[in-house]
C-alpha cells in the first residue's frame, strides 16, 4: 500500500464562525495534530494582563515575550493551553481577556514570535491549524486551505450558549459586541489582517450541520492528501 502524505491543513474565519470545532473533528478523523493558534494569543494577552504590560511599552512586550512559554497537552481527549507550565484553559476564554485579545494580537513583535512558534508545530505536517492568518502568513503552501463564515446571528447564538453553558453570566449583546469589535479590529490591523487566501474555499456554515460540514471537508482532505 502507497504511503500517505501527511499534509498541513489551514482553517480560518472570523470569531466564533465554529473553525475551531471543525478544526478539531477533522484533526481526530484524519489523526492529526491540533493547534488553537487563537488560544495562544489569548494566553499571550492573559500573561500582560497578569504583568501589567503595557501595549504601547515596546521593550516591556519583548521581555515579556522572552519569558513567557505556551505549550498545549491532551487532558482527557481535550486539548488544554498551559501558559509557562499552568493549565489557563478556563482563564483565557473569559471575557476580560476576549476584551483584550484583539489589540494584543494586533502588535507585530506579538505575531512574529507566535508566528514562528506556529510554524516549527507544522514542520513534520500532519496538522490542523485555525486561527485568522493561517493561510495567508503561517503556512502560505499549506495543501488546503479553508475561510470559514457563518451570519453574526448565528455566531451569536452558537458563542453566547458555549459561554452559557461554562457558566459565564453574560447578554447575548455583550457576546454580539465583542465578537464584532474583534473582527473589526482583526480585520482592519496592519499585521496579517484577517482575510482569505487566494486559494482558500469558503465554507458558509450558517445552514449546514456540523456533521455536513465535517463530511465536506474530510473529502476535500482526502483527495487533497491523495494529490500531495
Ligand atoms: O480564535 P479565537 O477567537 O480564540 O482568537 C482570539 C483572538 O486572537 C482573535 O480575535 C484575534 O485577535 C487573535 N488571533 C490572531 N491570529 C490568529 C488567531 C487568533 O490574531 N491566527
Amino acid at each position: 500500500m502507497k504511503k500517505q502524505n501527511k499534509i498541513i491543513i489551514a482553517i480560518d474565519g472570523q470569531s466564533s464562525c465554529g473553525k475551531s470545532t471543525l478544526a478539531k473533528q477533522l484533526s481526530k478523523k484524519l489523526g492529526y495534530a491540533y493547534v488553537d493558534s487563537g488560544a495562544m494569543y489569548r494566553a499571550v494577552t492573559l500573561y500582560f494582563l497578569q504583568n501589567k504590560i503595557s501595549l504601547t511599552d515596546q521593550n516591556a512586550i519583548e521581555l515579556a515575550l522572552k519569558n513567557l512559554s505556551i505549550s498545549f497537552v491532551n487532558k482527557e481527549g481535550v486539548n488544554t493551553t498551559l501558559l509557562n507550565g499552568e493549565e489557563v484553559e478556563t482563564e483565557i476564554r473569559k471575557m476580560y481577556v476576549s476584551e483584550m485579545v484583539s489589540p494584543v494580537a494586533a502588535i507585530s513583535t506579538v505575531r512574529r514570535a507566535m508566528v514562528w512558534q506556529q510554524q516549527q508545530m507544522g514542520k513534520a505536517k500532519g496538522i490542523v491549524m485555525d486561527g485568522r492568518d493561517i493561510g495567508t502568513v503561517v503556512f502560505p503552501t499549506a495543501e488546503l486551505k479553508l475561510f470559514v463564515t457563518a451570519d453574526i446571528e448565528t455566531r451569536t447564538n452558537r458563542r453566547y450558549l458555549e459561554l452559557k453553558e461554562k457558566g459565564m453570566t453574560l447578554t447575548k449583546a455583550d457576546v454580539s459586541k465583542n465578537l464584532q469589535d474583534r473582527d473589526h479590529i482583526d480585520s482592519t490591523r496592519a499585521d496579517s489582517p484577517l482575510k482569505q487566501a487566494e486559494d482558500a474555499i469558503l465554507i458558509d456554515n450558517s445552514n449546514l450541520t456540523r456533521e455536513e460540514q465535517l463530511a465536506m471537508v474530510v473529502a476535500l482532505a482526502k483527495e487533497r492528501i491523495e494529490n500531495s
